[in-house]
């Protein structure tokens, strides 16, 4: 018997083994084969038809009980292989846990108990743990849970505890038992709310489509109910016993929706993330493929999840540039998304307070039927938005860094925080101060291996690059004039230290990658805010995404145009649904909103209409100017990223390449470059990049796959084909 087989390996290319265990030809089946010196993990593709000349190596092993790739998966990676000129073998090794590459069959679940009680009563159980740490957290957690909790619950927030369990049990501390699966219905949640009637109309529309396909934009602004449509047309899918696939943007950040979805299917949802340990992972995979849990929940690489006999695909804030993987497998995990659902014949449902330009321009050409939320649920009306104008009259003499706090915003602090109400300020940007400069020279800190400037970081006296991690000491003076060097301009850690200053008696956090440097943490700043313990929250564009704290009735957005200047065709797009998801956060409960927008750029249409709360008036903007220069969504965009240690070479390469490309370019192609890409050096590295569109993503691909074949192969020069690029910095 002859299979053919993918390889995880970067060769574009399938390859053809012999095989006498007739299951490797079932397509979706891992296998173990020789490849090169070594043995790998691979993919059955099905039966091939003929030997290739040369002598035929043989599968050593065929894994598992099942394919871990259904049929419809299986299609759904090929066409994605294909679309973003990806190997094969490449693409399924990333849909799937990285363990499940190590070659170790999926064994069954040991059979291990279900729920777990205090045998003993709180102190005594105390007492006995008190030397094992990891002993005490779960009786700790027995106790707060009322003296017993499912083993699945102590797995989730502990880790794997079954060895702990096990010992707790022997010392008589905990008693372990097994019980029937909980019906769907007591989970706690409570009934579902009735939909109000735009909610209604949108799920008659959503259930008219299942088993059909059909995109919906679910366009509603943040607290109008559009997770609660999601989670009601789980429920008529699971009623007809399928499947539901939930792609949120980070679930890191989104403890309470994880909680919301369990508290509605229970056990039903298996929750998929970067951030699970290794066992669990697969453990989550596996309930999908066997069929105990229905429902996947999880970020970008969860479009791949192994959900049985699928009847829904559901994508939260389907804007989200988190979706698009930026490197190796540069898939767009929303684009997939409805790829899956059109292959699965199932209707998807993208939603989002922003839309995307690409997802505006499918509603408005027909290809996706619009979902309207127009009102928030406690009836409030979105904040009013007041703008300080930050640029200075010529008259006033010499031009001064303006106050990072103007005058409006204070006053509006001072009297939120009087009211014992909780403000949040936004500011893109991490650190101290971005611009550290000689005044006598001019010459900047910029890192050695990147082309940009270094961020001073007073909480560790260091200048760091934000692209590379790079980390220095902070420079006293010049190292050419030794002149004392000038710190401008403003970060989340200087407007923290102003606020402290400003307003000594408020309780002030920050919530960037630098104060949230883990889950927990993150969890810890999160949660005091919630509880009031925090009046004034600081941060990047971390605290834009959808927490919901109803405390909150000033938002401040210090500086609106930091981002719009960057030399990317998204960036106002970009800061667009980032100042609209920002102004959200204000006035979500029983008092109303207010926000302050501090801009250089009033009339820039990111942020005069996130001003106005005009998503289509943006949109209608924006679209004009893209069409008049041809970008998407009017016409596909593949970017071919150079970049190596030898400036040169890159160039040489890029130059080549940029012939090919104008060879291969038929009349309705243009081709933008070869330049350098506007962050001309990253991490010791030189990059070029050449921006081919067209009308259609076949003609890009039919390039693609020619400069595939024709790629320089040595001398250190990467190169790397980006369809539908997220970004082109
Ligand atoms: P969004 O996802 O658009 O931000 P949610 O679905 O989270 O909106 O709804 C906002 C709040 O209103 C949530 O607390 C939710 O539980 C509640 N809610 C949603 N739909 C209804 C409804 N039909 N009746 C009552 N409360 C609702
Ligand atoms: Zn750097």
């Amino acid at each position: 018997m002859l299979v053919e087989v993918a390889v995880p390996a970067p060769v574009h290319r399938t390859f053809t083994y012999a095989a006498k265990d007739p299951r490797a030809l079932e397509p979706g089946r891992r296998l173990l084969v020789p490849f090169g010196r070594r043995e790998t993990v691979a993919f059955s593709l099905g039966a091939a038809r003929e030997a290739p000349p040369g002598e035929l190596r043989e599968v050593r092993a065929v894994l598992d009980e099942e394919p871990v790739f259904s049929p419809e998966l299986l299609s759904l990676l090929r066409f994605a292989a294909d679309y973003y000129l990806h190997p094969l073998g490449e693409a399924m090794r990333a849909a799937l846990p990285p363990q499940l590459l190590e070659g170790k069959t999926v064994g069954e679940r040991a059979s291990f108990p279900d729920r777990a009680a205090l045998a003993l009563p709180p102190e005594a159980a105390r007492e006995a743990v008190r030397r094992a740490p990891r002993q005490a957290a779960i009786v700790e957690r027995l106790v707060e849970a009322g003296g017993a909790l499912d083993v699945e619950n102590l797995r989730r927030e502990l880790g794997e505890v079954a060895p702990l369990l096990r010992a707790l049990e022997a010392k008589g501390v905990v008693r372990l038992s097994s019980h029937p699966r909980r019906e769907p219905e007591n989970f706690g949640g409570g009934p579902p709310p009735e939909p109000t009637p735009e909610q209604a109309e949108a799920l008659r529309a959503v259930e008219a489509s299942l088993g059909r396909y059909q995109t919906f934009l679910l366009q509603g602004i943040t607290g109008s109910g559009k997770t609660e449509v999601y989670l009601q047309a789980i429920r008529a899918v699971r009623a007809r016993g399928q499947g539901a696939l939930v792609l949120v943007p980070e679930i890191a950040l989104t403890p309470q929706l994880a909680a919301r979805f369990r508290s509605r299917f229970g056990d039903e949802v298996a929750v998929l993330h970067s951030g699970l340990g290794d066992a669990e992972r697969v453990r989550e995979h596996r309930r999908l493929l066997r069929g105990e849990a229905h429902i996947a929940l999880g970020a970008r690489s969860a479009v791949f999840a192994p959900v049985r006999d699928l009847g829904i695909v559901i994508v939260d804030e389907e804007h989200d540039p988190s979706y698009k993987q930026e490197d190796r497998f540069r898939y767009h995990a929303r684009d997939l998304a409805v790829m899956r659902a059109r292959l699965a014949e199932i209707p998807c449902v993208l939603g989002s307070a922003t839309p995307s330009l690409e997802s505006m321009e499918n509603a408005r050409r027909g290809k996706y039927a619009r979902l309207v939320l127009s009102r928030r649920l406690d009836g409030r009306s979105l904040p009013e938005v007041e703008v300080v104008d930050l640029r200075q009259p010529a008259e006033t003499g010499d031009a001064q860094e303006p106050e990072i706090l103007s005058t409006r915003l204070l006053e509006e602090l001072f009297a939120t925080l009087e009211r014992g109400e909780q403000a949040i300020l936004f500011l893109n940007r991490r650190g101290h101060s971005p611009l550290v400069l000689c005044p006598t020279c001019g010459e900047r800190a910029s890192c050695p291996n990147c082309d940009v400037g270094l961020t001073y970081h007073r909480s560790t006296e260091s200048l760091r690059c934000h692209y590379c991690d790079l980390r220095v000491r902070r420079w006293e003076r010049c190292p050419s004039c030794d002149e004392e060097l000038l710190i401008l301009g403003a970060g989340t850690e200087r407007l923290e230290q102003c606020l402290r200053e400003r307003l000594p008696r408020a309780r002030v956090a920050r919530l960037d990658r630098d104060a949230a440097s883990s889950a927990r943490r993150l969890h810890r700043i999160l949660s005091a805010f919630a509880a009031r313990e925090i009046d004034v929250l600081v941060g990047t564009q971390m605290i834009a995404k959808g927490h919901d704290f109803p405390g909150v009735t000033l938002v401040g957005v210090v500086l609106a145009d930091v981002g719009l200047g960057l030399p990317d065709f998204r960036a106002s797009e970009r800061t667009f649904q980032l100042l609209t998801q920002v102004a959200g956060r204000a006035g979500r409960g029983e008092a109303a909103g207010k926000v302050i927008v501090q801009t250089f750029r009033p009339t820039a249409d990111a942020i005069a209409y996130a001003c106005r709360h005009d998503p289509e008036g943006f949109a209608r903007a924006e679209l004009v100017r893209r069409q008049d220069h041809g970008y998407p969504p009017f016409r596909r965009m593949l970017a071919v990223h150079l970049d190596g240690k030898d400036a040169a070479e890159v160039q040489r390469q890029a130059r080549a390449l940029g012939e090919l490309v104008r060879r291969l370019a038929t009349e309705r192609v243009t081709v933008l470059g070869p330049a350098p890409a506007p962050i001309a050096r990253l991490r010791g590295r030189s990059r070029f990049q050449i921006l081919v569109l067209a009308d259609r993503a076949s003609t890009l691909q039919s390039i693609g796959r020619r400069l595939l074949g024709a790629l320089p192969t040595a001398r250190g020069v990467r190169v790397a084909l980006d369809m539908d690029p997220a970004s082109t910095l």
